[in-house]
């Protein structure tokens, strides 16, 4: 069974994965994007000739973060810039969102015209908001360990979900595993339906 990885810091190596480059990588599918953290210090010019690799399945990870980065007005206008750059190559968009969800609500219905995902899922209380969009979660180790989420992840519908590494060294083939003892789903089930998921969204 092939695991397919949403968002990682590290070039995959034994499975398919959607490897978070910097622009300058772009020998595997990868995302790039300028993060909200970056977005005084780093231009959306600059990631525009990995964007139209093939190789570039999605941009991201982008989005809001009120906790740390420039102020909103800054980080506001780099994340619409890309939004509409998204759309004009029918990319998917891979998003970093910390309070700041209901600006992120909003952008919905004027914005999304190709799948968003939810990089790192882990705010419970916005699971039954979220729940009535399309936009996709992707859980990754700190979801699966949160004991808030706990109930969630049982409840998310299969065919809303992604799973991925992020930033850790943890084998994707743990991260499936342990949404499966977490879920009770079956690892054969989950291992199909992430593949249907991914296939949809990214390409192969
Ligand atoms: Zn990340």
């Amino acid at each position: 069974m092939k695991s397919y990885n949403a968002h990682t810091h590290k070039i995959p190596d034994n499975h398919i994965g959607i490897f978070h480059s910097d622009g300058k990588y772009t020998a595997s599918l990868f995302s790039v994007g300028v993060h909200p953290w970056d977005t005084e210090m780093k231009s959306v010019k600059e990631i525009i000739p990995a964007i139209n690799h093939p190789n570039c399945r999605a941009v991201g990870e982008i989005g809001l973060d009120r906790l740390k980065g420039p102020s909103m007005e800054i980080q506001r206008a780099v994340l619409l810039d890309q939004l509409k750059l998204s759309n004009e190559l029918k990319k998917p968009v891979i998003f970093h969102i910390v309070r700041a969800w209901d600006e992120f609500y909003s952008y919905i219905k004027p914005h999304q015209n190709t799948p968003w995902i939810i990089h790192g899922f882990n705010s419970p209380k916005q699971y039954s908001q979220i729940l009535q969009t399309n936009v996709m979660l992707s859980l990754g180790p700190s979801s699966l360990k949160n004991p808030h989420m706990q109930s969630i992840l049982k409840q998310i519908p299969l065919n809303r979900l992604l799973l991925e590494t992020d930033d850790t060294l943890i084998d994707i083939v743990q991260v499936y595993h342990d949404f499966s003892i977490a879920t009770g789903h079956p690892i054969g089930v989950v291992y199909s339906q992430i593949e249907q998921n991914f296939l949809a969204i990214f390409g192969t």
